[in-house]
Parts: structure tokens; C-alpha cells; sequence
């Protein structure tokens, strides 16, 4: 029986893992190196890269290179949050058919799920070369504050890239099962994960061969990312006010930039100052110009404390959903790189009252656990039990605009809920509902799931034909709708039009027009 792999799919770098003799065992990659960038690119002579060779040419080809789409995965094209992440992502974002947004470089357009595929399919062939041995399943792990519509893509990635997804599990669940393992007593514990573009933290109660999801929070757009943008406007402006120049108009010097930004938030969280060298920054009339700067840790922490307080705010609001209060928590695990600044754990000890476990790594302990998911799910283990939560509130537009729950926030999946409808004028044979998921009581608030048409409804007065319809959350956190006629106990036949996501007649598209690259190997 081949192996099941599991694979952190993370905004900034992916990892894959195996059980091997019982033990979640991380997956180097050709480099040595044990996660890779996600990212992809197309090269000027038109070869396609992916992990750290994409990422080693990013600063000469930033327009034809990706960098963190997870950040777009699932969103709207009219969404806020991806016009914020247009402004700053120096690849070129369009609408796609399903007002989805698509990804434009070297003039051919690709799908998020497209590059999230390529990259779960540099995770794959990673695992195959050192197995030895081809891989069909796997677990992929997204951010617990992902809705339907963002799960959905990461399970056609999952497919796009050749592989069957046996199950979409939280990161967040993911690390809690990768630390709990071996660990007899019961406790509850927090798992605290602030990665490159994402925020997810969640309350767990461990024992007895049970992980149970108390309550999860987050936000799907604050991660890392935002610190190194802070620190790049910072050093933007003080290069304008030292020489008077604005490089915001240049693409290449504000990728060198950010890379720098980044480069120094890291080196700063184990120094107390460090040197930003940017040499022959800017050419003009005077000559070269270059860019020295020193930044100081508090220099940085000043930068971004609204961003850390943040964070604790989702923090205490899954902390109440869990019922309990910060002293209930017996362990605190951080996961994701940017956990490793000191005014992040700081501010997490704090608010807990407890130093975090050390005893993990927060870079690979979400793949350990999507594997230890996969390894459970291929030997039908029954001696761990996952209970899992659904992130928002499930529920349908109303005709005033209100949004009715159906299904509550942090409740247990899979959970079912059904609701009856009727028709409001004689005669209709046809009922259109909007399926939302969000906690806000206006409906448009909401993130929309998509629409479901009724059809067929027999002839007959208003009010007078019930129709059942049936709301599901699966293991996976992805939604579906059955209907059924009340009166004649028959299937309702039900139209889909999903919000986002791809159709099967694309997916399809995507995988024959992949099937011809293939990709040279990451790493060295
Ligand atoms: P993701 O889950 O989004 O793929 P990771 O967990 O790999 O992300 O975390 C990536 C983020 O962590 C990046 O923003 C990176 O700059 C940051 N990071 C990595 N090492 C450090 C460090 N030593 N100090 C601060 N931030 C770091
Ligand atoms: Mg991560």
C-alpha cells in the first residue's frame, strides 16, 4: 500500500511529511532543506520554477514570479482584502469567470488553484524521490479561518496536482495532533499560529486518543507579510527623506526592498540592531545611490505592536468561544515562523500567563500532524479521534437582507442542519437561496457560498409545497446542499452556482494542460 503524504500547503513555505517506524518524518527536499518557498515562476527563456529556484530569481523577474497567492485563493475579485493584495504583489492579478482572481505571468493566466496544484505537485515529487515510490493520496492542511470556498480550491489543487485528498485538516489541529502525540494526559492546550499570510488560533482539549477543537479564530489576512510591509514603507521613507528620492515607482528596488525588510525583521529577533546595505539602490543625475540604514528591534516592534495586540484580540475571543479562561490553558504551542519574534511570544505569555511549549518545530509540525491525519485515515484507526469545528457560522440570506444561521459558529463537524422552505407566490415553481458563511447579521456582509435553485416545485398555492433542504459540513469543513419534497418524499433536484471555485470542466482543462510540464527540481 503506497503512503499517505501530508502536506502543509503554507502561504510562504510548504513542507511535506511521511510516518516512517511510527514517527512523523519531515521530507527534505533535493536542496537539504526541509520546507520549500511557494512559490512559482516562469523564467525569461520560459522554463517553469518552482520552491527556492523560483524564489532565487525573484528580485530579477518579480513580475513573472508568485509569491504567496494563498492570499488570493478563494477570494472575490472585488474583495478588500485582494485589492490590498494587488497593490503590493508585482505579478499581475485579473478577473477570472467566476469573479475568482487569476494570476497573469508570461502572458498566460493561471487559477489560484492552478499554483497552489504546482506546488502540492513540487511537494509530491519531493516525497516520491525519496520514497522511492509513486504517491497518490494525501492530507493538505489549510489555515482553520478558511471557508468553504477556499477549502474547496485546496482540495482541486490537491486533484490538479495528481493526488487524492483524503482530508482537509486545520493547521492549527495539525500541530495539536503532532504534539500531542505520545503525550498520555489530558490538557488543553493553545496552538497559536502566525505564519507568513495568515492567523489561526485554536483551543484544544487533548486525551484519551481524543483532539477536540474547542473553538477556533484568526484572520486569513495577517501573517508575516504585514511586518515585512511595515518595515518596508519605514525604510521607503527614510531613504526619501534622507535623499530625497521615492522608490516606490521602481519595481526592482522595491523587491530588493522588501527581500531586505524581511531579512532584517528575522535577523531581529534574535539581535537588537542590524544594517539594511542596499547598494546602487537608485541611479539619477547625481550618480549611484545606496541605501544604508540600521534599524533597532524597537524600532520594529514600534512598527507593528498594533498588529501583534491584534492578534490577542481573536486570542480572547476563542478563548470565551472555548468556554474557558487564559488560566484553563495548561500549554501554549506556537507555530509559524513569524512566532519566533520575541514581542510575539512575549505578548502571548502574557496574555496566558505561561512561557509557550518549546518542544516543536514550529516550521514542520503542521506537516507532521497533516501525515500522523493521513496515516489514521489509511489504516482506519479507531484509537484517535479527531473533532474538529467549523470556523463560521453557516446560514442563508433572508428576503429582508438578515442572515439566518443554520449552523453555529465552532460547532463539531461534520454537522447537518436542515430548514424548510416554501414558495411565496402561487404557482412558483422555483426557489432561489444564498447560502452564506460569516457572523454578521447583515447578509451581504457575509462571504457568499453560492446560490441554490429549487426547481420542479409542483403547481400548487403559496406556502403550501415544503421543501426540505439539508445543509452539510463534512470532515473537511466543505459545505453541500440536498433538498427533498416534503410531500412526495422525493429528491429535490438542486443548481449549484458556487462563488469562486472551479468547475469540474476547468479542473479537467488545468490537469491535461499540466500534464506536459514537468518541472525541474527545486533546491540546489
Ligand atoms: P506560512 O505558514 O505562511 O508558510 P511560515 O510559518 O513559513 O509561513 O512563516 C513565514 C513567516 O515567518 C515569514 O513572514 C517569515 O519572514 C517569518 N519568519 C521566519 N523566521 C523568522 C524569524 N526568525 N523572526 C521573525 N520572523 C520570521
Ligand atoms: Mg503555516
Amino acid at each position: 500500500m503506497s503512503r499517505v503524504i501530508g502536506i502543509d500547503l503554507g502561504t510562504t513555505n510548504s513542507c511535506v511529511s511521511i510516518i516512517d517506524g511510527g514517527k512523523p518524518v519531515v521530507i527534505p527536499n533535493t536542496g537539504g532543506y526541509k520546507t520549500s518557498p511557494s512559490m512559482f515562476a516562469i523564467s525569461q527563456d520560459g522554463k517553469r520554477l518552482v520552491g527556492h529556484l523560483a524564489k532565487r530569481q525573484a528580485i530579477t523577474n518579480a513580475v513573472n514570479t508568485v509569491s504567496s497567492s494563498k492570499r488570493l485563493i478563494g477570494r472575490r475579485f472585488d474583495s478588500p482584502e485582494l485589492k490590498r493584495a494587488a497593490e503590493y504583489f508585482p505579478y499581475e492579478i485579473v478577473r477570472g469567470e467566476n469573479d475568482d482572481a487569476r494570476i497573469v505571468i508570461s502572458e498566460k493566466t493561471f487559477t489560484c488553484p492552478e499554483i497552489a496544484g504546482i506546488i502540492v505537485r513540487e511537494m509530491k515529487r519531493v516525497a516520491e524521490e525519496y520514497l522511492g515510490e509513486p504517491v497518490s493520496e494525501c492530507v493538505i492542511t489549510v489555515p482553520a479561518y478558511f471557508n468553504d470556498t477556499q477549502r474547496q480550491c485546496t482540495k482541486d489543487a490537491g486533484r490538479i496536482a495528481g493526488l487524492e485528498v483524503l482530508r482537509i485538516i486545520n493547521e492549527p489541529t495539525a500541530a495539536a495532533l503532532a504534539y500531542g502525540l505520545g503525550r498520555e494526559q489530558e490538557e488543553k492546550i493553545a496552538v497559536y499560529d502566525l505564519g507568513g499570510g495568515t492567523f489561526d488560533i485554536s483551543i484544544l482539549e487533548l486525551g484519551d486518543g481524543v483532539v477536540e477543537v474547542l473553538a477556533t479564530a484568526g484572520n486569513t489576512f495577517l501573517g508575516g507579510d504585514d511586518f515585512d510591509r511595515r518595515l518596508a514603507e519605514y525604510i521607503l521613507h527614510e531613504f526619501k527623506d534622507a535623499e530625497g528620492v521615492d522608490l516606490s515607482g521602481d519595481l526592482m528596488a522595491m523587491q530588493r526592498i522588501k527581500d531586505a525588510a524581511e531579512k532584517a525583521k528575522c535577523d531581529l529577533s534574535s539581535l537588537n540592531t542590524t544594517e539594511i546595505n542596499l547598494p546602487f539602490i537608485a541611479n539619477d543625475a547625481d550618480g549611484a545611490r545606496h541605501l544604508n540604514l540600521e534599524v533597532s528591534r524597537e524600532t520594529l516592534e514600534g512598527l507593528v505592536v498594533d498588529i501583534v495586540k491584534g492578534t490577542l484580540k481573536s486570542v480572547e475571543q476563542c478563548v470565551n468561544d472555548a468556554g474557558l479562561s487564559p488560566a484553563d490553558v495548561d500549554h501554549v504551542v506556537l507555530v509559524g515562523g513569524q512566532t519566533r519574534m520575541p514581542m510575539v511570544q512575549a505578548s502571548v505569555s502574557e496574555f496566558f500567563g505561561q512561557r509557550p511549549h518549546k518542544g516543536v518545530n514550529p516550521d514542520e509540525v503542521v506537516a507532521m500532524g497533516a501525515a500522523i491525519q493521513g496515516s489514521v485515515l489509511a489504516s482506519d484507526d479507531r484509537d484517535m479521534l479527531l473533532l474538529d469545528v467549523t470556523p463560521f457560522s453557516l446560514g442563508i440570506a433572508t428576503f429582508d437582507g438578515h442572515f439566518a444561521k443554520l449552523i453555529d459558529r465552532n460547532t463539531t463537524v461534520p454537522a447537518r442542519k436542515s430548514h424548510i422552505f416554501t414558495t411565496t407566490r402561487d404557482d412558483q415553481s422555483a426557489v432561489k437561496i444564498r447560502v452564506l458563511q460569516g457572523d454578521s447579521n447583515v447578509a451581504t456582509d457575509n462571504h457568499l457560498l453560492g446560490e441554490f435553485v429549487l426547481a420542479d416545485i409542483p403547481q400548487a398555492s403559496k406556502g403550501v409545497p415544503e421543501v426540505e433542504v439539508a445543509f452539510d459540513i463534512d470532515a473537511n469543513g466543505i459545505v453541500s446542499v440536498s433538498a427533498r419534497d416534503l410531500a412526495t418524499g422525493k429528491e429535490q433536484s438542486i443548481t449549484v452556482n458556487a462563488t469562486g471555485t472551479l468547475s469540474e470542466e476547468e479542473i479537467e482543462r488545468i490537469i491535461r494542460d499540466n500534464e506536459s510540464y514537468d518541472l525541474p527540481t527545486a533546491g540546489k
